[in-house]
């Protein structure tokens, strides 16, 4: 094919039509694979491609459009200035936490037709980030000693993480998804807000929940590497996955593991707490959650400071009445 220009009778091979195509129309692009897209933007996009849709229509579509790019982009700008601190020396560290699809055991490189038919057994998997670095804990949970997904489960977690990897007296910035159940919830922010003014573990917090549709980051990641390695495994139980030689810490070397209970020895390797009980009880309801999207929680008062979005003014909220005994 030495004439770009010259009429093509016969088929082309893959390669040669590829350098055609380049050739011939030089300003057009191949649609790449986003995942980062929500169904909002994907119905948002339809409506202005849909050539029945009437011009007032395609104009609120278009604002609306519009705002929601502004929302995600500053969204995730913030979350990428914030990966950038490196200096964990000034005291601040960043986190982000989420669950994964549980992994089914025995999980089989040639998994039998059978296995179809039969409940296998669950383990959940749940992620704690260190942004920072790009480490991360993930928290293998036995069917038998799991509890349900919710506030109790990701602040227990979370509270290991922190007093066990955190140096007490750091500042945290926090990432979660916008899951209510789990994260979203007056329960965490207590949680931190108790952290932070009653225990003073830590010196300040400052809470984002990722726009919803627009939420990749740290654990997604991790998570995927390890679900690579899951592939081309055989897994028979919870001990080939953990420890030096399992397969959480082979499939990257900043995937670390931590299961409920040692399967060897027995041990206990933390506590799941009634934080739901405890934070309910001493600490006032996030009455307007669902608008919030940055919360910061200082040392001083007995209030936090919420936002509709990382670029707007923060309110006041009273979180609590008066001090812990
Ligand atoms: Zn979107």
């Amino acid at each position: 094919m030495n004439n770009i220009n010259q009429e093509i009778k016969d088929p082309l091979c893959w390669k040669s039509f590829q350098t055609y195509y380049k050739a011939r129309f030089p300003y057009l692009k191949k649609l790449t694979k986003r995942t980062d897209f929500c169904d909002l933007c994907c119905r948002l996009k339809q409506t202005l491609n849909d050539k029945k849709t009437l011009p007032e229509n395609k104009l609120i579509a278009q604002n609306e459009l519009e705002n929601h790019t502004i929302e995600y982009s500053e969204a995730r700008k913030a979350y990428s200035d914030h990966r950038k601190i490196t200096a964990k020396e000034n005291g601040w560290v960043v986190l982000s936490l989420d669950y994964a699809e549980n992994i089914t055991l025995p999980h089989l490189i040639d998994q039998p037709a059978s296995f179809f038919f039969k409940t296998l057994k669950k383990v959940d998997l749940f992620g704690i980030a260190d942004e920072n670095n790009n480490s991360q804990l993930n928290f293998l949970i036995d069917e038998g000693f799991r509890i349900k997904k919710g506030p109790n489960s990701v602040i227990s977690m979370l509270d290991y993480y922190l007093r066990t990897l955190i140096k007490k007296g750091s500042s945290l910035i926090l990432y979660c998804d916008n899951c209510g159940g789990q994260n979203k919830n007056q329960y965490l922010i207590g949680y931190l807000a108790y952290m932070v003014k009653v225990e003073k573990y830590l010196n300040g917090a400052e809470l984002y929940f990722m726009i919803v549709g627009h939420t990749k980051f740290g654990p997604d990641g991790n998570f995927g590497t390890l679900k690579r390695k899951l592939r081309d495994e055989n897994v028979y139980s919870i001990t080939d996955l953990i420890g030096e030689t399992g397969i959480v810490q082979a499939s990257a070397k900043n995937n670390f593991d931590i299961t409920y209970k040692d399967p060897f020895t027995g041990e206990k390797k933390f506590e799941w707490k009634n934080w739901k009980g405890f934070i309910g009880e001493h600490f006032k309801p996030c009455t307007g959650i669902r608008t919030w999207h940055a919360i910061k929680i200082p040392p001083q008062t007995f209030h936090i400071q919420v936002s509709p979005s990382v670029t707007s003014p923060f309110s006041d909220y009273k979180i609590m009445d008066s001090e812990i005994p």
